[in-house]
């Protein structure tokens, strides 16, 4: 490849500008071999560029990264396993320059990711994830009803994943409604007044309601079904994520929870949409489409690797599910391993009409399997 193609990219400050020009542009319009083109050569730079900031990125990047300049595509990349933020601060800026943390929502006993935040990276995350839902919602703000507690959204400097999508998605809310009250023992209880007189006053309007998979299924759409409430509210969409672990348990089927939720709304099936993200990557979401495949938005990507090879995996297989992203500036977050399993559905030519690589999620991986990767980092000592 000619050198004169990076000519653009050498310098962190051209390379944020790309940035922001994906983030501002069209998400799904770029066809994946133009898209793995532009998203390498701002990797090149920005990876570098992090690791030079950060030091025990700067060490794996040169361990596992190979010659940065050789990347020519998405998977020359070395992706980081997401446990380590859980291990390690991983921090590419000083702590002046801090604006907040991002937390996982952690179970008891197991320590929390940790993610910082700078200035850039809020400012980005807030952008790109108003730009990806405008393509699947429409850019109007409307009547916002939370299925969860105000308590949820944290306070600002110290934001969990659940925090930061409810604030996200409040975006496109012209009004703001929580239809949950949080119990002194954590549990959630539905506020079954406040929630039927939401709908009441919207019934013949647009409405956008957004809650955790799990919280939506288990406190609101079967305690619904229990109480025979049916809303009839057909233009609501409802926007949710945060895994499908608890439901696989019970389980259920992504195409019974929405089937189930639309019926107790009144919408039709193709406005239940589920998104995928991480709290390693707020900002950076993979939303259903409406032939029910997630898509990756312009300044991010999607790879699935095999367990073991961590190669590619072939159309129509299943593998690991690595999550690219440019917007990260003040950690290592533009390549993750993730703990979670999909399928490479295909590659620009959804039915929706979508361009680039298109998946589905499968499943959460089991500790063991992942486990190596993480030993692998964790075997360079001095990274403590
Ligand atoms: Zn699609």
């Amino acid at each position: 490849m000619a050198d004169h193609n990076n000519v653009r990219s050498t310098h962190p400050t051209d390379v944020a500008e790309r940035v922001d020009e994906l983030i501002r542009g069209p998400q799904y319009a770029m066809p994946q071999a133009e898209k793995d083109a532009v998203l390498v050569s701002i990797l090149r730079v920005l990876c570098r560029d992090v690791a030079g900031r950060c030091e025990p990125y700067g060490r794996f990047l040169e361990r596992f990264g190979g010659d940065v300049d050789a990347w020519q595509s998405m998977s020359d990349v070395p992706p980081l396993p997401v446990p380590m933020f859980k291990r390690f601060l991983l921090s590419a800026v000083p702590p002046e320059k801090v604006v907040r943390q991002l937390l996982s929502s952690s179970t008891t006993g197991r320590q929390p990711s940790r993610i910082v935040i700078d200035k850039t990276t809020a400012f980005r995350q807030a952008r790109a994830l108003t730009s990806i839902l405008k393509e699947h919602i429409g850019p109007r703000r409307r009547p916002y009803l939370v299925l969860d507690a105000p308590e949820s959204v944290g306070d600002g400097e110290n934001l969990t994943a659940r925090g930061a999508a409810i604030r996200g998605v409040g975006n496109f809310a012209d009004k703001t409604t929580f239809a949950m009250r949080s119990l002194p023992d954590g549990n959630l209880e539905p506020n079954w007044e406040g929630i039927e007189s939401f709908f009441a006053e919207h019934q013949s309007g647009p409405v956008l309601l957004f809650g955790f998979t799990f919280i939506v299924w288990s406190r609101f759409v079967t305690e619904a079904e229990r109480r025979g409430l049916r809303f009839g509210v057909s233009e609501a969409v409802l926007l949710h994520s945060g895994g499908w672990k608890k439901l696989t348990a019970d389980a259920v089927s992504k195409e019974e929870f929405g089937r189930r939720t639309a019926a107790v709304l009144g919408c039709d099936e193709r406005c239940i949409l589920d998104f995928y993200g991480m709290v390693e990557q707020v900002g950076t979401v993979f939303v259903d489409c409406e032939a029910g495949n997630k898509h990756a938005p312009a300044f991010a990507d999607v790879v699935i690797r095999r367990p073991l090879t961590l190669e590619q995996v072939d159309i129509g297989q299943a593998g690991i599910i690595e999550v690219v992203s440019t917007l990260p500036t003040s950690y290592p977050g533009q390549a993750l391993i993730t703990e979670d399993q999909g399928m490479l559905v295909g590659v620009d030519d959804c039915p929706c009409g979508r361009l680039g690589n298109y998946f589905r999620f499968t499943s959460r991986i089991e500790q063991t399997e992942i486990r190596g990767c993480g030993d692998t980092f964790a075997q360079s000592r001095e990274l403590r």
